[in-house]
């Protein structure tokens, strides 16, 4: 299923001092998902900048293709270009750029007359969205950084864009402003636009769904935050680990097939599966977490059914299923340690060792039944 935004193998190349020329991108493939908010990071140099000009379509790679929304952009023309860049991205710059002698309404309404037509209220209408309604009047000398960086976002929106690229939004903003500024792009995000921000700043990095990390022009890692699309990430990698178990091809009963394989390509594109074709197999990488997980919720059965004595199945399989996802490493270990490092779940299926499990089930930690009799007298 083709992605919303697709680079595939871009690179691109500029004319170095001495004729040498300089790669800023190196063979860059990467796959957003509409809606989704992808933060890009990496050190001075190492072409964020280079790759959300592509994106915007303020310049061509040297080689690959990059695709929005099924359209190859180094196929369009320079005026298809422009008006395929006016119609679908919205763009927000660390220097704002706005347009000096022009009042903040004027460079609202500056972007409407590039876009189609002016319209006063409409522009207006923009100005209050970002809490500016007041200030509409005024010349951007006379706003504050977090002001303009405001008054660039009402700019960016009059096109009503499916794709927000900005490029160090708040860099040049103080805390406060910043958090007014990512407040604005949570909104956008929650409207369900796909947001690609460049960030130097971890916690401003944080408030996408995704990370993207440069060096050198090319991608060194992937990151997700969300809480629930990890849990989701987990539940797949569960599946897949307990289908090599049994050696068949187990039915995913959480996720639709049209879910499952969309979550298939996003653990792809982040290195936690392989595909080929039909075949699905783990990375090294996505076998670790998998293993991590089944250890987590097999552990969890076990201190439910033998320690809590809780004998309802529905109760244990969902109260387990929540742990797995919580338990920290060292909390897992001490579970382990305390259950005597157990090699089976109540189902018996095996549970994959942990670190603590090498000394321990040597030494074998704890009396069971005698812990059960202890806990049953109180
Ligand atoms: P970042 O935004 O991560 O700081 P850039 O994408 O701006 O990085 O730049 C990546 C590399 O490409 C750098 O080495 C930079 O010097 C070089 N570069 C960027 N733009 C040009 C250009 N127009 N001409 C020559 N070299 C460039
Ligand atoms: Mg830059």
């Amino acid at each position: 299923m083709p992605s919303f935004v697709e680079l595939e193998k871009v690179s691109k190349l500029y004319d170095g001092s001495g004729g040498r020329p300089v790669k800023a991108l190196d063979e860059v493939s990467l796959r957003v998902e509409a809606g989704e908010w992808i933060a890009i990071m990496g050190p001075s140099g190492s072409g964020k900048t280079t790759l959300l000009n592509l994106l915007g379509c303020l310049d061509q790679p040297s080689s690959g293709a990059v695709r929005i929304n099924q359209v190859e952009t180094s196929a369009l023309s320079r005026a298809e270009l422009a008006r395929f860049r006016t119609e679908t991205v919205g763009f927000v710059f660390q220097q704002f750029h706005l347009v000096p002698h022009l009042t903040a309404l004027e460079n609202v309404m500056l972007a409407q007359y590039f876009h189609s037509m002016t319209d006063e209220a409409e522009a207006r209408g923009a100005l209050e969205r970002v809490g500016l309604a007041e200030r509409a009047g005024h010349l951007p000398s006379q706003l504050s950084g977090g002001e303009q960086q405001r008054v660039s976002i009402a700019r960016a929106l009059v096109n009503d864009p499916k794709i927000i690229l900005a490029d160090e939004p708040t860099g040049n903003l103080d805390a406060p402003n910043e958090q007014i500024v990512l407040n604005l792009l949570t909104d956008l995000h929650a409207q369900g636009r796909t947001i690609l921000m460049v960030t130097h700043d971890d916690q401003v990095g944080r408030c996408a769904d995704v990370r993207v990390d440069l060096e050198h022009g090319r991608i060194v890692e992937t990151t997700v935050f969300s809480f629930e699309q990890n849990q989701d990430f987990d539940e797949v990698l569960e599946q897949l680990w307990i289908a090599r178990e049994a050696a068949q091809h187990i039915e995913s009963a959480h996720f639709t097939e049209a879910q499952h394989r969309k979550l298939l390509a996003q653990m792809a594109r982040i290195g936690l599966v392989v595909l080929d074709g039909q075949r699905v197999g783990f990375t090294p990488p996505g076998e670790e977490r998998a293993r991590s997980v089944i250890r987590r919720h097999r552990l969890a059965e076990r201190l439910f059914m033998d320690v809590l004595a809780i004998r309802d199945e529905t109760s244990v399989e969902s109260n387990a299923c929540t742990f797995e996802h919580i338990l920290s490493p060292e909390v897992t270990d001490r579970i382990c340690t305390f259950l005597g490092h157990p090699t089976e779940c109540p189902h018996g299926s095996p549970i994959p060792a942990g670190v603590c499990c090498r000394e321990g089930r040597a030494s074998a930690g704890l009396d069971l039944p005698g812990c059960l009799a202890h806990l049953e007298r109180r």
